[in-house]
């Protein structure tokens, strides 16, 4: 068991007294934007292994700089203040790291982002598995559609963007699905609640292109030089159409929570057999050794720490 404590305002203190007022900016119009990382325990090796910390913290900047956010803190920084929480927090075991840089300022009726103070958080959880990893998961094509990057910033994490993917994911779960399947207002396909998508048809490996509204997540990044380095396949980007997933050979989504996860049925379909494919659970394999540390080759996108 570790000790439950969070980076608030400056300083490490015990998450129950991290508090913010009830007059916050970023709690009533969502401008804050998140990032989630995963720290994961290497029983063998007794150590920690922070997945893609720098990468994360990147994106966390290009979310503040949209939402005119100056935290006063390089990735750097940031990387070091999280190292330092992990170590102070002791947990060993899997861990999921949530940093928030939110516009503190507290006032309301206040429809601008210039001018008001922001301030930025970090939170440890410990943390299993987010999707049963095991078996592919059932998904369903989601009513609700992915916000266009003209309507709200898509690239990036932003808080105030998760309320389509949580009516998105609320709608699968109460549906008795795993996972929503979020479309463009075109009709194309985005991504998952919380996930990037991955389509293998007659040998290419398909995903929507950044211009598809989707996060430019990092697991999707860690796809691309996986199947190029490991397989020899170069991922295509472009349009996806819903009909083109029932006729997929292998379906699979990735995410820091989701890790690589196979989809076996859209809307009460098989993809393929509706088993997982062999294609995914390669890569899934590879994957789950480098982010525990287990994989030399690709080791840069650890950062190893111990408890002592
Ligand atoms: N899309 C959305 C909407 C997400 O919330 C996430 C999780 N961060 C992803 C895709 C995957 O991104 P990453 O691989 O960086 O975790």
């Amino acid at each position: 068991m570790g000790k439950e404590l969070a980076f608030f305002e400056g300083k490490i203190v015990p998450v129950g007294s991290a508090k913010v007022g009830i007059m916050t900016h970023a709690l009533h119009y969502g401008t804050a934007v998140f990032e989630g990382i995963r720290g994961n325990w290497n029983p063998s090796k007794e150590k920690m292994y922070v997945f893609r910390l720098k990468e994360h913290y990147e994106r966390l900047i290009k979310g503040c700089k949209i939402l005119n956010m100056d935290i006063n803190n390089s990735v750097e920084d940031l990387c070091n203040i999280t190292i330092d929480l992990i170590k102070a927090s002791e947990y060993k075991e899997d861990i999921y790291i949530r940093p928030l840089a939110y516009k503190s300022e507290e006032k309301v009726a206040n429809l601008k982002l210039h001018e008001l103070e922001s301030n930025f958080a970090l939170m440890i959880v410990p943390f299993g598995n987010y999707i049963d990893n095991d078996k592919p998961i059932r998904c369903q094509t989601s009513s609700w559609r992915r916000p266009h990057d003209s309507m709200m910033p898509t690239g990036v994490k932003l808080s105030g963007l998760y309320t389509t993917s949580i009516l998105a994911k609320t709608e699968a779960i109460m549906a008795g699905f795993d996972e929503a399947i979020l479309l463009n207002f075109d009709g194309s396909v985005s991504e998952g609640s919380g996930e990037n998508l991955f389509m293998l048809r007659d040998g290419n490996l398909v995903t929507p292109s950044e211009t598809e509204n989707c996060l430019l997540g990092i697991t999707r990044d860690c796809v691309f030089e996986i199947a190029s380095n490991e397989f020899g396949i170069e991922i295509i980007s472009r349009k996806i159409h819903r009909s083109e997933i029932y006729l997929a050979d292998e379906v699979f989504l990735t995410g820091t929570a989701a890790h690589i996860t196979s989809v076996g049925q859209l809307d009460n379909r098989n993809i393929s057999s509706g088993n997982i494919g062999e294609f995914t659970k390669k890569i899934q394999d590879k994957y789950f050794k480098i982010v525990k540390g287990d994989d030399q080759k690709y080791i840069k996108w650890c950062t190893e720490i111990s408890l002592v």
